[in-house]
């Protein structure tokens, strides 16, 4: 019987093993990958979460903070800027191995935060804004709503996010969490940046796309009943 794990190399024993899809595993790593990605090591084969967890170590080796984000609350972010990987902390401290994301791992959000600052300052009018400029204090000078709110989302305005990500494993989602300001903006940048290189390979239009298309010429009076009939086949493959 193997004594060590094939994922992490740690100790396998008797009681701390758990499945594979075609082997064991040590109850550690199970643990990791369901309890921070969601994702049942029983149903990947040993060889995918060996390779995952070697990239993870070497994330974990490379790492350097060149950015946070961060407020008064417990969770925090930390981002590597130069080698495009974050990673969420709690100010208490974190249990296990850390899970550090790649900026291309990120594959949408959703999130309760304005696209623009300037859309939600007019949201509750001009007036509501100078009120919330008052009560925030006499910090700078008030020029207009605009400084109030810019004011107010450095220090407390929080977000409420769900990230979802695309992970060699599979997909993995995070639910709904509440994270400092700035962690939307963070995300659509990570999102931006990797949507870059994929827009050079479009889709191919699906034939029901490309009937649509055709029934539209159609209707149209651009093309006979016939000519219509004819492709239809054609991209029906009748
Ligand atoms: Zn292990």
């Amino acid at each position: 019987m193997a004594s060590i794990c094939p994922v992490c190399g740690g100790k396998l024993g008797l009681l701390n093993r758990e499945k594979s899809a075609d082997g064991l595993i040590c109850a550690g790593c199970s643990n990791f990958f369901f309890s921070k990605l969601g994702i049942r090591a029983a149903k990947q084969p040993t060889a995918a979460l060996a390779e995952y967890w070697a990239t993870l170590e070497s994330r974990r080796r490379t790492f350097k903070e060149t950015d946070s984000i961060f407020d008064r609350d417990a969770l925090f972010v930390s981002i590597d800027k130069v080698n495009r990987l974050f990673y969420f902390g709690h100010r208490s401290g974190d249990k296990g191995p850390r899970m550090i994301y790649s900026f291309d791992e990120v594959a949408g959000y959703e999130s309760d935060a304005p696209d623009d600052l300037t859309v939600t300052e007019t949201k509750g009018g001009i007036g509501r804004a100078v009120i919330g400029a008052a009560v925030a204090g006499p910090v700078g000078a008030i020029v207009g709503a605009s400084t109030a709110k810019t004011e107010t989302r450095k220090g407390r305005i929080k977000e409420s996010v769900s990230i979802h990500f695309a992970l060699p494993l599979g997909e993995s989602s995070l639910p709904t969490t509440v994270y400092p300001g700035g962690m939307t903006a963070f995300l659509k940048s990570c999102k931006v940046s990797h949507e870059k290189p994929q827009a050079a390979a479009p889709l191919a239009p699906s034939a029901a796309d490309e009937l649509l298309k055709f029934k539209q010429l159609l209707d149209m009076g651009a093309i006979t009943e016939a000519e219509y009939n004819a492709k239809k086949s054609q991209l029906l493959g009748l």
